[in-house]
């Protein structure tokens, strides 16, 4: 059933058959699934798609699996809703989320690649999986490898947040917590998986995980009716989810199943991790490494993998890189939850501020549809705004309590 054809290396175009690669042996470059697309045009039309059920997997023929996925089954097609209070408050005309923060199973946009890349590590015949994480990987990894059967060992920094440890640990998998950055600990993960027989999501099942990245950008144009958005902001870690929302884009148009637009590629970073937004802004793809200190840890790699093709996305398109400071960040989160009702991450949080900022220095037209990534769920990340709101001291359960504290607020409250 697979459309599939090979792994292509993005630089020297070699090509391999489909198998667990980390990267081109003769030149290191990612490699990258190449699909016979002549065969899809033919045998697929948009009306098929839309008639499937609402899970990423409907884009099947355009995805790297031979047989039928095996875990996901209900991950992807998350909602696409307009914000208009959002973009009141931005100065904006149209503005849309499209919104992982509720994607399944585990609350994260990783839900797409982990579920790809472990259908993949099922067909490939591996029995343990594993992955190095900036968190909402580990989750969706730890998630999926229990429904699938499959051993888990997962790599993280020690100082990540308690709420992603947890909801790694709960699910049975091996937590290794190491004390280093993300940077040292993908580098452990690498030597691991060169050792051992497993598949690791984002090593040797990297060119496949990051196919399932395309289905947001395959929705996002479904969902505004088979169109391109005019602008798209993206939050960047690796950088491989805004090259891969535009791969996915330029398929939709080879296909002819939207207008062949284009779209304005803006990736968001926090500035305390901002090697691809400052390579971006000084107009250049080679990436200077950082050491990462921000509270948008699921965003804090210092050396990204994709980080080169992240930033001739956004320069090819004519948009922009940008990022916000940590509080830019937590305001963010605090406008899209007062404005829009959604709690998303510190990674939403960087994706509305940057927005804003964008808009503010005209970078971004308010005058043209724009859709943030909204990629992560603010329950995942609750110490970046519980001390920032009010505490609130209990009253007794009296009316004339209620009254003796509320009665101003409850007054204005009633006369509007
Ligand atoms: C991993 C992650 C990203 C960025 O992903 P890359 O593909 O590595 O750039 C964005 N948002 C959230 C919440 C993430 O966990
Ligand atoms: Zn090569």
């Amino acid at each position: 059933m697979s459309y599939a054809q090979h792994l292509k290396c993005r630089e020297c175009a070699r090509t391999y058959e489909l198998a667990p690669l980390a990267a081109c042996e003769d030149c290191w470059a990612p490699l990258e699934v190449a699909y016979d697309y002549g065969r899809i045009w033919s045998d697929v039309r948009r009306d098929d798609i839309a008639a499937r059920p609402p899970n990423m997997w409907r884009y099947r023929e355009l995805l790297p699996l031979d047989g039928e996925p095996r875990v996901g089954h209900h991950t992807g097609f998350t909602p696409l809703v307009p914000a208009p209070r959002l973009a009141r408050a931005l100065g904006a005309r149209e503005l849309y989320l499209k919104n992982d923060a509720v994607n399944h199973p585990t609350l994260s946009f990783k839900d797409r690649v982990v579920a790809v890349a472990l259908s993949k590590a099922l067909e490939f015949g591996f029995e343990t999986v594993g992955c190095s994480s900036t968190g909402n990987l580990a989750n969706a990894v730890a998630a999926q490898a229990a429904a699938a059967g499959l051993t888990a060992f997962i790599f993280v920094p020690a100082d990540l947040e308690s709420e992603k440890i947890i909801a790694t640990q709960v699910y049975g998998a091996t937590l290794v917590k190491v004390s280093g950055n993300y940077d040292q600990v993908n580098r452990l993960c690498s030597e691991v998986a060169q050792k051992y027989p497993w598949g690791i999501v984002n090593v040797n099942l990297r060119s496949y995980y990051s196919e399932g990245s395309k289905t947001l950008g395959y929705e996002v144009a479904e969902q505004l009716g088979w169109r391109l958005p005019r602008n798209i902001v993206v939050p960047m870690a690796g950088g491989s989810l805004i090259t891969k929302i535009n791969k996915a884009f330029e398929e939709l148009k080879k296909l002819g199943w939207v207008e062949p637009a284009t779209t304005k590629f803006f990736g968001a970073q926090a500035t305390g991790c901002s090697p691809i937004s400052t390579a971006a802004k000084k107009g250049t793809p080679e990436i200077e490494p950082q050491k990462p200190s921000t509270i948008a840890k699921s965003l804090a790699i210092g050396n990204p993998a994709d980080g080169f093709y992240a930033v001739k996305t956004i320069l090819g398109s004519g948009g922009a890189g940008e990022d916000v400071t940590d509080e830019e960040i937590v305001a963010g989160i605090r406008l899209l939850a007062e404005t829009e009702g959604i709690f998303t991450e510190t990674a939403g949080g960087v994706t509305v501020a940057v927005t804003q900022k964008l808009i503010r220095r005209r970078f971004l037209s308010p005058d043209e549809a724009t859709v943030l990534a909204i990629t992560g769920n603010g329950l995942k990340t609750v110490a970046a705004v519980s001390g920032r709101l009010e505490e609130v001291a209990a009253i007794r359960p009296k009316l004339a309590d209620f009254e003796e504290r509320y009665v101003q607020l409850a007054t204005a409250a009633a006369s509007v």
